[in-house]
């Protein structure tokens, strides 16, 4: 192992984390749970750099652990005695096209960078979530990210029309495409897009933007259930006027353990399920104005006529538009304020959010009666998390708490993970819940690319 630090050094330029302080940051997450002790932590400025080191890992059978901003919920960068390769300081910008509404970037860049470099060149790039100012692109296309915009411009993958990536053995494979159009065989790059770093390690993408926003209208909504906050989405998405493009669910629990927590003002005086909307109105109706019954007031007033909205405030200035999504934005700082928290990321069809809380309530109290639970939901997806506050911090009751809320999820035909990814965590589902022949279609791609299981080894994948 001593021969291996020694080369590595020599391929890092002396720049290698092997021991002291500066290691622990490595071993553990944002939540402070246990990540393993990394042997070693290297942070490339090159691709060529991260061949030269997968190369050497690889040559030296040595696991490598892919790091982005570490910001993942599954432990997907649980790194023990593996070299962890960060990509903090992979953050050229190598391109950027007006015309063709493409930005071509290396991994490390972070979603917020990505999002100001876009905005410079008067273009956006739509993905959006809570850890923004840290999570990079390589870490959000490893994971498919989701986040609140989802509903209208799709995850991660939707954005991404090219990649670079490194193989377990070191060769880079260039995928690095801006076309719209080009049927040659497989997609390569979807494969290391959602495998969470197991196949590969990404080191560039070519991603889409889009034109500059319109004028937006937000909206919070107090809704008297999540039934009703998925009646006003549908009528709101459903009028040609506008486009939603974030509709987020948050329960009167998550509301009233907010309020309790204090440095928020609510514009309700007492905690109900609220409904955040974000609506892009074109700055000029396609046939001359829209009727009153077809703008967003005009849909919020009869939705309140048909008891859908008990009361609903519209931002009127950005420090307002701020202040609404600042309170989604403390939906994990509230579910992680209780001890023990069990937080689920499933989803289901979108027409069933509202029947899944409810079912999801009832099965809680059966097993656990003295629970607690607050949901978030992205409605215009169908991705709730489903946070739960057991009474007791028993292995037995989490484990089964979680397996009851995701077999639900999935005998509604969803999904035990939305957006979060496999990580560590989720093996136990994984093992359960995904179709036998998936898994293992899945496990041969793996072999195939990585025979000697060197690549990020103990995630996604159950043993
Ligand atoms: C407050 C908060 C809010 C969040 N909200 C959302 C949300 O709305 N939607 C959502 O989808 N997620 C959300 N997340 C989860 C998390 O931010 C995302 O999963 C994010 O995409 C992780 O990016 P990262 O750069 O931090 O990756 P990391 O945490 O560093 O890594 C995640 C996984 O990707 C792998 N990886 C990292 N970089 C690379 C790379 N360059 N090449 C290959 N593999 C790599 C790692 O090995 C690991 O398996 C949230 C997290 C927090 C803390």
């Amino acid at each position: 192992m001593a021969t291996f630090l020694q080369k590595l050094s020599d391929l890092a330029h002396g720049d290698v984390l092997a021991e002291g302080p500066a290691l622990e940051p490595y071993c553990r997450d944002w939540a402070g749970r246990d990540l393993g002790r990394p042997l070693a932590v290297v942070r490339p400025r090159s691709t060529a750099e991260v061949c030269a080191i997968v190369k050497l890992a690889h040559d030296c059978r040595v696991t490598v652990v892919p790091s982005g901003g570490r910001t993942g919920v599954v432990r997907g960068t649980y790194a023990d005695r593996a070299l962890v390769i960060s990509l903090e300081r992979l953050k050229a910008i190598r391109r950027i096209s007006q015309e063709a509404n493409t930005l071509t970037v290396e991994a490390g860049l972070t979603i917020a960078e990505v999002q100001a470099v876009a905005w410079d060149h008067r273009q956006r790039f739509p993905l959006s979530f809570g850890a923004e100012g840290s999570a990079q692109i390589g870490g959000a296309l490893s994971t498919n990210a989701g986040g609140t915009n989802a509903l209208r411009f799709g995850t991660a993958r939707d954005l991404c029309l090219g990649l670079e990536a490194v193989l377990p053995d070191g060769r880079l494979l260039n995928e690095l495409s801006s076309l719209r159009k080009s049927n040659t065989g497989l997609d390569l790059k979807q494969l290391f897009i959602g495998t969470e770093g197991t196949l590969g390690i990404i080191t560039a993408a070519t991603l889409r933007l889009f034109p500059m926003e319109g004028p937006r209208t937000v909206v919070l909504a107090a809704v008297p259930d999540a039934d009703a906050a998925a009646r006003l989405l549908r009528k709101l998405s459903s009028s040609a006027n506008h486009a939603v493009e974030a509709a987020e669910f948050m329960s009167r629990s998550f509301v009233a353990a907010l309020s309790e927590k204090g440095g928020v003002r609510l514009p309700f005086a007492a905690p109900t399920d609220l409904l955040l909307l974000e609506i892009e109105q074109p700055s000029s109706a396609p046939d001359g104005s829209p009727s009153a019954g077809e703008t967003v007031e005009g849909l919020l007033a009869a939705a309140f006529e048909d008891a859908d909205v008990l009361d609903a405030v519209i931002a009127t200035s950005e420090a307002q538009r701020k202040a609404f999504w600042a309170i989604r934005e403390r939906a994990a700082e509230v579910a992680f304020s209780r001890h023990p928290a069990l937080a689920t990321d499933i989803s289901v069809p979108t027409s069933s959010v509202a029947p899944f809380i409810d079912q999801a309530h009832a099965i809680r109290r059966a097993i656990d009666p003295a629970s607690d639970a607050m949901a978030i939901a992205h409605l215009g997806d169908g991705n709730v998390h489903y946070t739960i506050w057991p009474a007791s911090n028993s292995t037995d009751l989490l484990q089964r708490l979680e397996l009851e809320i995701e077999a639900l999820a999935v005998a509604m035909g969803g999904s035990f993970s939305a957006e979060h990814g496999i990580g560590r965590d989720k093996l136990a589902a994984m093992e359960r819940f995904k179709d036998p022949v998936n898994l293992d279609t899945m496990r041969r791609i793996k072999t195939a690319l990585d025979p000697h299981n060197l690549m990020n080894p103990g995630k996604v994948y159950p043993a």
